[in-house]
């Protein structure tokens, strides 16, 4: 089982922020707003690897929206598909 106690350290849930802030509409305003709880949370990187660990890619998560931690997945992940494709090419 894994430890999952840093979620209750996440400023989102000492902040008792409502959950649908961190699951904004693809609005600017409401993206910064969930980004700026994000920001200086101390389980941020935790936060970020769990949602690289199960692919999710919903909401805003350590200061990244979820299109933006895919895109990251993608490009730096083994077995994300620009870094397989040049795995390929090498
Ligand atoms: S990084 Fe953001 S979404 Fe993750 S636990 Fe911290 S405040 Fe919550």
């Amino acid at each position: 089982m894994s430890d999952t106690n840093w979620r209750l350290r996440g400023s989102c849930v000492t902040q008792r922020v409502d959950p649908d802030v961190m699951y904004p509409d693809s609005n600017a305003a409401d993206e910064f707003l969930a980004k700026r709880i994000c920001n200086g949370c101390p389980v941020s990187t935790d936060c970020f690897l769990d949602s690289i660990a199960n692919r999710d890619w919903e909401g805003v998560r350590a200061e990244m929206t979820g299109k933006q931690r895919k895109d990251w997945f993608d490009q730096n992940h083994p077995d994300g598909k620009q870094a397989r494709q040049r795995q390929v090419a090498a």
